[in-house]
């Protein structure tokens, strides 16, 4: 993936916005709809992930959009204390996380984890998380699957409210 300086990133000063391109539309659009998709091939129907215009294994154009569970197994990762591109200097140190898809384990995926490097093991179970960087703008993170740290900083279930908040009904 190659990274541009977007008008858009202007409000995130240090922050380097992926380049959206014709191939790769379908990617970021469906992780504004909280959707991790990969493309199937029409002509072999391997999956395929970066996205890209033509299939490696039988050279066919032609393909569609498939949406995954967004779970997977963590094949690598690295933590990174000392940035080659800009990065804010805020989210350093942080840890890309390489995840092999549940759907197709030869598809790896790499993205920001989101946890404590202390549970970082291989093969630990993960998950898709989506974080809005800008209004047009998601990007994908992954972060441990079960039990603790399911749920990513600021999110929340349905009804559960935050601590200090009265309950609903509450005077
Ligand atoms: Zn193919």
């Amino acid at each position: 993936m190659t990274c541009d300086q977007g008008a858009a990133a202007a409000s995130l000063p240090g922050f380097v916005r992926p380049e959206v391109d014709h191939d790769s539309a379908p990617f970021w659009a469906s992780l504004r709809d909280r959707r991790l998709v990969v493309q199937r091939c029409t002509g072999c129907r391997t999956l395929r992930w970066p996205f890209r215009s033509v299939c490696a294994v039988c050279r066919v154009r032609e393909c569609t959009e498939e949406t995954m569970s967004g779970d997977g197994t963590l094949y690598s990762w690295t933590v990174i204390h000392h940035a080659t591109v800009p990065t804010p200097p805020a989210l350093l140190p942080y840890c890309v996380a390489l995840v092999a898809l549940a759907e197709d384990p030869r598809i790896l995926i790499p993205a920001q984890y989101d946890g404590p490097r202390g549970e970082l093991c291989s093969g630990l179970p993960v998950t898709a998380a989506y974080h809005d960087v800008t209004d047009d703008l998601t990007v994908l993170h992954w972060r441990r699957r079960g039990g603790r740290g399911e749920r990513g900083l600021g999110e929340r279930a349905a009804g559960e409210r935050a601590a200090g908040e009265p309950a609903a009904g509450a005077p």
